[in-house]
């Protein structure tokens, strides 16, 4: 992920130093970023702005996605994208990724955490796959009980009722740092 990656709040610069510029404000003492976004310092003017994301807000084909599980359906799941190669989208687009293709009984729950690739663009329809061993769920919870799953095998297994289950897991699967973007 990105060093100059910030989130609303956060401090960009000193104002002895630099001026609050676009999608900034200065507290008296800093300037902080309004939005999500890139930090882009322009020394010359001594200006500090925020790049906000919009301009990468449709995902190209071949783009790597992490987004949230939105909907599931007996084909097909629907997934509202947070970020795109690594970079926060806050415009809450949204893809489709068949599953028919799948052999597992589950392949996702609303509101896991997926990473998927972007594969076309039909009818205004942005649609993905997930069928690369690194792309698929990233974070889930027991269907049961909402406890913690540890990965066993090809299932998952809940640390609190012991239930098994499957989904279709990314290799990343279980690696926490994928949404660790702050500090
Ligand atoms: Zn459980």
């Amino acid at each position: 992920m990105s060093d100059n990656m910030t989130f609303p709040g956060d401090k960009i610069a000193s104002i002895e130093e630099y001026e609050a510029g676009y999608n900034t404000f200065d507290d008296g003492d800093m300037v902080r970023a309004a939005t999500i976004g890139e930090k882009i310092i322009d020394k010359n003017s001594r200006i500090a702005n925020i790049k906000h994301p919009k301009n990468l807000s449709v995902p190209k084909p071949g783009d790597i996605i992490i987004g949230t599980v939105a909907a599931v359906m007996s084909s097909m799941i629907a997934v509202t994208i947070d970020y795109i190669n690594d970079k926060p989208n806050s415009s809450k687009i949204e893809c489709v990724c068949g599953t028919r293709n799948i052999r597992r009984k589950n392949i996702a729950l609303v509101n896991d955490i997926a990473k998927l690739k972007i594969v076309s663009h039909i009818n205004g329809t942005i649609h993905a796959n997930m069928d690369d061993s690194n792309l698929g769920i990233l974070f889930t919870k027991c269907r049961k009980c909402g406890g913690k799953v540890v990965p066993m095998r090809d299932a998952i297994k809940c640390t609190e009722c012991s239930w098994i289950d499957e989904r279709k897991l990314s290799s990343d699967f279980g690696k926490s740092d994928f949404v660790q973007v702050r500090e």
